[in-house]
């Protein structure tokens, strides 16, 4: 039997997996009015938590902003985002770099790296 729970979850899934982009708590709320008419903003804030904390989502860190989210399977590719600074919308931007071991003062060591490209978007940029 499913648990309004679990179908909260399901909803909120769906609506990452259909954005195929991160999307902060405001903008999953936005978009799963329209499948689920009556949940709240609470709720979802709620519901994202969980999924974090279960590790099916994962928090996307944009500097001076709220985090975005994105699934799990999304974040394990190495990938990185953008921000579009007019619709403050944020997108997966595919490829990397590298070199960046480059950068480093003599014997450090580079374990990792983490890149918010911004600008305007293609939508923003055509208006
Ligand atoms: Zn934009
Ligand atoms: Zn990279």
């Amino acid at each position: 039997m499913e648990t309004r729970r679990t179908k909260q979850q399901q909803s909120i899934r769906e609506v990452l997996a259909e954005a195929g982009r991160p999307m902060s708590v405001q903008e999953v709320f936005d978009a799963a009015l329209t499948s689920v008419p009556t949940i709240g903003l609470s709720t979802v804030y709620r519901t994202i938590r969980r999924l974090a904390e279960q590790g099916e989502i994962a928090a996307v860190a944009v500097p001076g902003q709220p985090d975005r989210y994105e699934l799990a399977d999304v974040a394990a590719t190495h990938h990185h985002h953008f921000h579009c600074t007019e619709c403050d919308r944020v997108f997966d931007v595919r490829g990397c770099v590298g070199g960046l071991d480059r950068m480093l003062p003599p014997g450090f060591k580079l374990r990792g790296h983490e890149l918010t490209l911004s600008g305007v978007c293609g939508g923003c940029a055509a208006r």
